[in-house]
């Protein structure tokens, strides 16, 4: 496989510096190519601005979508971005890894998504119209390939279960997960998740990494998450909701969109 790690911590001596060195050093021993997008070592710049689009008349008003598909078409994106998305079409594995701050990813990585997720690549792709609503959700730019979140939690992981204070994990993670990677046509696979990060002792440290290890040797054949296709008939078009009577008995919001086979 190759696969690329996008690393979103400020610190290489980290807890995630130590896990993400741990996964490499497990993918290279497993025979896979990687590559690492060290966000902060690359100075990663997060926000979308003009600077994004070289090509933009100074007088024009700044229009996200359009501004990043005419680039995007023109090959006129900004060198850093080209060379991210050269990485995405390379990789046949993508791995986000980042500790979560406020319930999501740090700031670099959203804006990582927001600028390298460009238009008419994972966004605005295919035909839009009264019978198909785009190559989104399970097809796409990225379909055929796999993503996983590699996640490290201050809070315990009862804080993150059904019934936990904080909400459940998967609900959480369900925007990146269906919105960010599903959306460009990833499978995902389920999260690694490390809870209780902050008291970690090398007991612990140990215990993930040979927990990480084995889920990086199983990666090829964990099943992905059964998020529904939008294309594939569950779904009235164009209004892109759920047909009646396909949900399970109580499942509402995000639960409805992963198929019954799947919630087991
Ligand atoms: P580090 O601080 O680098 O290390 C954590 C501990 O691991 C240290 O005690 C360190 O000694 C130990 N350790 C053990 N082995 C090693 C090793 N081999 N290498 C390095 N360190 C090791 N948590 C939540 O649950 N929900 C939130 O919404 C949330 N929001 C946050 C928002 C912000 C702005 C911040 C700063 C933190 C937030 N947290 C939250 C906590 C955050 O998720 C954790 O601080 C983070 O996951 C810890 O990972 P780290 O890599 O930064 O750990």
């Amino acid at each position: 496989m190759k696969v690329l790690l996008v690393f979103a911590h400020p610190e290489p001596r980290s807890l995630n510096g130590a896990l993400r060195d741990v996964a490499v050093s497990e993918l290279e021993a497993q025979g896979h190519e990687v590559r690492v997008s060290d966000l902060h070592a690359q100075g990663w710049k997060s926000q979308v601005d003009r600077a994004d689009f070289p090509a933009l008349p100074a007088r024009s008003r700044l229009k996200v979508p359009g501004a990043s598909k005419d680039a995007f078409v023109a090959d006129g994106l900004s060198a850093d971005v080209a060379m991210e998305i050269e990485k995405l079409r390379w990789a046949d594995t993508l791995i986000l890894q980042f500790p979560l701050w406020w319930f999501s990813m740090p700031a670099i990585l959203k804006g990582w998504v927001d600028r390298v997720f460009a238009y008419g690549f994972a966004y605005g792709v295919g035909e839009h119209s009264d019978h198909r609503w785009g190559d989104r959700y399970g097809e796409g730019s990225l379909a055929g390939k796999k993503a996983m979140l590699m996640v490290t939690a201050g809070g315990w992981r009862e804080h993150y279960s059904a019934r936990g204070i904080n909400g459940p994990i998967g609900d959480l993670l369900f925007p990146i997960h269906h919105g960010i990677l599903f959306y460009p046509g990833y499978q995902v696979l389920p999260p690694f998740v490390v809870y209780q990060a902050d008291r970690f002792g090398e007991r612990d440290f140990e215990t993930a990494a040979q927990r990480l290890r084995e889920r990086l040797r199983n990666l090829e054949t964990t099943a992905p998450m059964a998020y529904r296709r939008q294309n594939a008939g569950d779904y009235t078009i164009p209004e892109c909701e759920l047909r009646p009577g396909l949900e399970g008995a109580g499942d509402s919001g995000f639960a409805l969109h992963l198929r019954d086979d799947g919630k087991r």
